[in-house]
């Protein structure tokens, strides 16, 4: 392929005005105006509340109106924006918002998206983006080192950890030759997207297996080996097997290395979603905690989580992309000027998307302008949060520990040694009223979850800006708050 970009056959000054378009001056003056009005909220970010939300009814007459037929002021349009929209959200990338699983994204990472957003870069096919195409495949590929994917592994970007596991739910199934009576097997603790998955890729409720996990939440491989068994024998075929690293509510791992061999054994397919804890490969903690996530047959990756990537930047690593392409390529005549032989990947071909943006870019930019090592002492330095706020609790005799932490989680409750034993609604609206206080007062953004059926409070930290004195506050804040209301029970 020949490089033509000479010969212009019009310049800019002869391009028929449109009500579209904004001189050249208009653009960087205004472009600047947005970069300066999102370094100045960064600037504020730490001396801010780490929530703001607001009910609809204040919202409806703020902000419904009809489309207005004519041009507004586009510096009125930008100043309103910032002032009505914008602050009224999460601030997910606070350095104290530890609620659901936080994301902040790096400034390098934020101008590669743009960058990417300006050069309107359409990553369907190699025609239309060969560079591009090129450092997918690069990036992909340090991605599988990371994990110890084997040589030849590959995958494609995606939305979100989402849209990846619904790829690799049909990835497998085609795979396995689309059997009539398909089954799918996941964890207790798997995330909803798995299940979800399963439901647009037209499984029934019956065709899907939750198994149990032990103490420590972690999928029982036993039970897993007995519901296979039970399914053979009543005439289904198992084709995929869900395991996590890290689940949302935990952190925890499942028993990767020993769940390898066994999908091997059984000839199904094993997909782990790593979209919450998969980057933790990077530190040394968390490489040992994820041995074996290799050996997958697919890996959903997050990079907007714990690799400080802007939304919405999802990944899917399969051992061996040729099963996307079997499983995803269809190939009509409009696009038939695309073909340029396999190594020339369209990565249309190997998921959901064929209109793609150019996401490996930002990814790329962030490791070339900040280096590997700094993304992977981040992330070691959120697993030693994890583990000190972890002892914080130990050490409290108010507070017990409801699941270690694990890759940055841990779950916890407000439950008073020196008080004779509280029942468990009690406890819960207790546990709930200090971290509604906690959040109300803007000291941190939390979430709760449930544990074996009891109220859990839940800290996630992964932020690279988190320091110990945020965790420090905010676990101060709330022992500072079940002594005050607790005071008043008893
Ligand atoms: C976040 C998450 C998902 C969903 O990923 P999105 O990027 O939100 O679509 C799936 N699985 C796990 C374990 C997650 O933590």
């Amino acid at each position: 392929m020949s490089d033509r970009t000479t010969t212009p056959t019009s310049d800019r000054s002869t391009a028929a005005p449109n009500g579209l378009t904004w001189s050249a001056d208009e653009m960087r003056r205004l472009g600047h105006a947005v970069i300066d009005q999102i370094v100045a909220r960064a600037e504020g970010l730490r001396s801010g509340a780490p929530w703001r939300g607001a009910s609809r009814s204040e919202l409806e007459p703020l902000l419904r109106e009809s489309c207005p037929e004519e041009p507004l002021d586009a510096d009125a349009v930008l100043e309103r924006a910032a002032r009505e929209i914008l602050p009224r959200a999460g601030r997910i990338d606070h350095p104290r918002f530890f609620a659901f699983v936080p994301s902040c994204p790096t400034w390098a990472s934020m101008l590669g998206d743009m960058l990417a957003t300006g050069y309107n870069i359409f990553q369907g096919t190699w025609l239309e983006s060969a560079g591009p195409s090129q450092i997918e495949l690069v990036v992909l590929d340090w991605f599988r080192e990371w994990l110890d994917m084997p040589e030849g592994a590959g995958g494609l970007f995606t939305s979100g950890g989402s849209a990846a596991n619904l790829i690799a739910v049909v990835a497998a199934r085609e795979a396995s030759g689309h059997p009539e009576r398909a089954t799918v097997y996941m964890s207790e603790q798997s995330h909803s997207s798995v299940e979800r998955a399963c439901r647009i890729a037209g499984f029934r409720p019956q065709q899907l297996r939750r198994i149990a996990c032990d103490d420590a939440y972690r999928l029982d491989l036993e039970a897993l080996d007995k519901a296979v068994r039970r399914d053979r024998s009543d005439g289904f075929t198992p084709v995929l097997v869900a395991a996590n690293a890290g689940a949302t509510n935990t952190g925890v791992v499942d028993p990767l290395p020993e769940l390898a061999a066994w999908a091997r054994a059984q000839e199904i397919w094993l997909h782990i979603d790593a979209a919450y804890g998969g980057f933790a490969a990077l530190s040394r903690r968390g490489r040992t905690a994820l041995k074996g996530i290799g050996e997958a047959d697919s890996v959903t990756l997050d990079p907007h989580k714990w690799l400080f990537q802007p939304y919405e930047t999802g990944c899917l690593m399969v051992r061996d992309p040729a099963t996307l392409e079997s499983a995803f390529r269809v190939f009509p005549e409009y696009l038939q000027d695309t073909d340029l032989g396999f190594e020339h990947v369209n990565f249309a071909d190997r998921g959901l998307q064929l209109t793609r943006s150019f996401r490996a870019l930002k990814v790329w930019m962030a490791l070339q302008m900040l280096g590997r090592r700094a993304h992977a002492e981040a992330i070691g330095g959120a697993i030693e949060l994890g583990d000190r706020a972890e002892a914080w609790v130990r050490a409290h005799p108010d507070f017990e520990v409801l699941s270690p932490a694990s890759l940055g989680i841990v779950c916890f409750r407000w439950n008073p040694e020196r008080c004779a034993p509280r029942d468990e609604p009690e406890l819960e609206a207790m546990n709930r009223r200090i971290q509604e206080s906690v959040v109300d007062d803007g000291v941190a953004m939390m979430s709760s979850t449930r544990l074996q059926g009891r109220y859990s409070l839940r800290l996630c930290l992964m932020n690279h800006s988190t320091s110990w004195p945020d965790v420090q506050a905010t676990l101060d804040a709330l022992a500072e708050r079940g002594e005050r209301f607790g005071r008043a029970l008893d």
